[in-house]
């Protein structure tokens, strides 16, 4: 069973990332946001 999770922009909240679900808890990746055009947190989404 795959679940895949969405990492959404901490500020504009575009879903720019998706991944497998881990067994980490509550991850915060800095990623590059093409929204808003620069590097922000991106955190997995519901
Ligand atoms: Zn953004």
């Amino acid at each position: 069973m795959k679940n895949k999770i969405n990492l959404v922009c901490d500020e504009c909240l575009q879903s720019n990332y998706s991944k497998n679900k881990s067994n980490t808890n509550r991850i915060i990746i800095k990623k590059f946001c093409s929204n808003c055009n620069k590097h922000t947190k991106h955190k997995e989404n519901k």
